[in-house]
Protein backbone atom coordinates (compact mmCIF):
# COMPACT_ATOMS: atom_id res chain seq x y z
CA UNK A 1 0.00 0.00 0.00
CA UNK A 2 1.44 3.53 -0.86
CA UNK A 3 0.40 6.75 -0.11
CA UNK A 4 0.62 8.29 -3.24
CA UNK A 5 -2.43 5.95 -5.08
CA UNK A 6 -5.01 8.57 -6.93
CA UNK A 7 -7.88 5.99 -5.66
CA UNK A 8 -8.50 4.78 -2.28
CA UNK A 9 -9.72 1.86 -1.21
CA UNK A 10 -13.39 3.36 -0.67
CA UNK A 11 -13.46 4.73 -4.13
CA UNK A 12 -12.00 1.29 -5.57
CA UNK A 13 -15.18 -0.34 -3.89
CA UNK A 14 -17.13 1.98 -5.06
CA UNK A 15 -16.50 1.72 -8.66
CA UNK A 16 -16.46 -1.83 -8.00
CA UNK A 17 -19.36 -2.62 -9.87
CA UNK A 18 -19.26 -0.30 -12.49
CA UNK A 19 -15.67 -1.82 -13.39
CA UNK A 20 -16.87 -5.28 -13.74
CA UNK A 21 -19.58 -4.24 -16.06
CA UNK A 22 -16.87 -2.67 -18.63
CA UNK A 23 -18.43 0.98 -17.86
CA UNK A 24 -15.74 2.47 -16.24
CA UNK A 25 -13.88 5.24 -18.01
CA UNK A 26 -10.25 4.06 -19.55
CA UNK A 27 -8.46 6.44 -17.43
CA UNK A 28 -10.34 5.35 -14.37
CA UNK A 29 -10.05 2.19 -15.21
CA UNK A 30 -6.36 1.74 -15.72
CA UNK A 31 -5.98 3.52 -12.24
CA UNK A 32 -8.24 1.01 -10.68
CA UNK A 33 -6.53 -1.83 -11.98
CA UNK A 34 -3.11 -0.49 -10.71
CA UNK A 35 -4.85 -0.08 -7.02
CA UNK A 36 -5.50 -3.60 -7.31
CA UNK A 37 -2.21 -4.78 -7.85
CA UNK A 38 -0.91 -2.72 -5.05
CA UNK A 39 -3.84 -3.46 -2.92
CA UNK A 40 -4.65 -7.23 -1.57
CA UNK A 41 -7.74 -6.21 0.18
CA UNK A 42 -9.18 -4.94 -3.19
CA UNK A 43 -7.84 -7.20 -5.73
CA UNK A 44 -9.94 -9.92 -3.03
CA UNK A 45 -12.65 -7.94 -3.00
CA UNK A 46 -12.95 -7.62 -6.78
CA UNK A 47 -12.09 -11.43 -7.64
CA UNK A 48 -14.92 -12.10 -5.07
CA UNK A 49 -17.04 -9.73 -6.16
CA UNK A 50 -16.56 -10.91 -10.57
CA UNK A 51 -16.93 -14.88 -9.16
CA UNK A 52 -19.78 -13.71 -7.39
CA UNK A 53 -21.01 -11.94 -10.70
CA UNK A 54 -19.83 -14.76 -13.07
CA UNK A 55 -21.88 -17.70 -10.44
CA UNK A 56 -24.86 -15.61 -10.82
CA UNK A 57 -25.06 -14.82 -14.91
CA UNK A 58 -24.31 -18.49 -15.24
CA UNK A 59 -26.76 -19.58 -12.77
CA UNK A 60 -29.73 -16.93 -14.25
CA UNK A 61 -28.48 -18.91 -17.59
CA UNK A 62 -29.12 -22.02 -16.11
CA UNK A 63 -32.36 -23.58 -14.44
CA UNK A 64 -31.81 -22.71 -10.99
CA UNK A 65 -31.26 -26.46 -8.68
CA UNK A 66 -34.48 -27.14 -6.97
CA UNK A 67 -32.72 -27.30 -3.29
CA UNK A 68 -31.83 -23.48 -3.98
CA UNK A 69 -35.40 -22.44 -4.91
CA UNK A 70 -36.89 -24.44 -2.16
CA UNK A 71 -34.73 -21.90 0.11
CA UNK A 72 -35.69 -18.98 -1.43
CA UNK A 73 -39.00 -20.25 -1.08
CA UNK A 74 -38.84 -21.11 2.38
CA UNK A 75 -37.07 -17.91 3.04
CA UNK A 76 -40.43 -15.69 1.74
CA UNK A 77 -42.21 -17.63 3.70
CA UNK A 78 -43.72 -19.47 0.84
CA UNK A 79 -43.79 -23.54 0.94
CA UNK A 80 -44.64 -24.40 -1.86
CA UNK A 81 -44.68 -28.27 -2.42
CA UNK A 82 -42.52 -29.31 -5.95
CA UNK A 83 -44.16 -32.05 -7.31
CA UNK A 84 -42.34 -34.61 -9.60
CA UNK A 85 -39.30 -34.39 -6.47
ZN1 LIG B 1 -7.32 -0.95 -1.76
Amino acid sequence: MTDDDDLDCRAVIQELYTFLDGELAETKSVELTRHLHGCIDCHEAVAFHAELKMVISTKCRDQVPDSLRQRIAAALGLTSQQPGE
